[in-house]
């Protein structure tokens, strides 16, 4: 899952960032307004954490834009003023969301992860918390796995991995796929880290079960489903 965050604010921006990776999503940080728009437009975010008070070009102003060019990125709003009027403006532009300065992380994650999933339903038609394949379950709320009731400890890039699978089972993911969306890097050709990150995950996932869910498909990339063959 891939965020942009437009933020003036060194500290908050770096807090931020910092916040997020650890939780396990991809980010990305514009420091202005006319930055933030040209990412917004340039790459596929999965939502935008917006400022509303920015130079050059203020978070209204972006989230104008963006929804004129009809990009419906999900858009949660940053500010530092609590009035009633920022908020029903935001939302009046097509903001997702609204959070205000100072807030804890835990409630910026709570209202990301609700956004997301918000998203994630509009593209699925899923109604949950929970992604399931097979006997194999993961609780995004509370990132967790667990497959046949045991609990699954993953790393927070093996989180975003299996959760990347497990989105899109059934399809063949090429490697410079996961690579882009999970550690947002462009895949190069001398690196395994995909490599050795799928082995990693297939170990704790799939070892001591008799129906294997991440499979390899040579020359293609990875995917993963409950299909009984090979
Ligand atoms: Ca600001």
């Amino acid at each position: 899952m891939k965020i942009l965050v437009v933020e003036d604010e060194l500290k908050t921006g770096d807090y931020l960032r910092k916040g997020l990776v650890e939780a396990g999503f991809v980010v990305d940080l514009a420091r202005d307004g006319r930055d933030g728009l040209h990412e917004a437009l340039s790459a596929d975010y999965d939502l935008v954490l917006l400022d509303v008070m920015l130079p050059g070009l203020d978070g209204w102003g972006v989230l104008r834009a963006l929804r004129a060019v009809g990009k419906k990125t999900p858009v949660l709003f940053l500010t530092a003023r609590d009035e009633i009027d920022d908020r029903v403006r935001g939302l009046e532009l097509g903001a997702d969301d609204y959070l205000v300065k100072p807030f804890a992380f835990a409630e910026l994650l709570a209202r990301v992860r609700s956004l997301l999933r918000r998203g994630g339903q509009r593209a699925e038609g899923e109604f949950s918390d929970f992604l399931r394949v097979a006997d194999l379950e993961l609780d995004l709320r509370k990132h967790r796995a667990v497959r046949a009731g045991k609990r699954i400890d993953l790393t927070a890039k093996e989180f975003a991995l299996l959760e990347l699978l497990m989105r899109r089972r059934g399809e063949v993911l090429p490697r410079s796929l996961i690579a882009a969306q999970v550690w947002d890097m462009n895949f190069d050709s001398d690196t395994n880290v995909v490599e050795v990150a799928v082995r990693r995950l297939r170990a704790k996932i799939d070892d001591g079960f008799d129906r294997r869910l991440i499979r390899t498909r040579r020359g293609m990339g990875y995917v993963l489903d409950e299909a009984d063959d090979e």
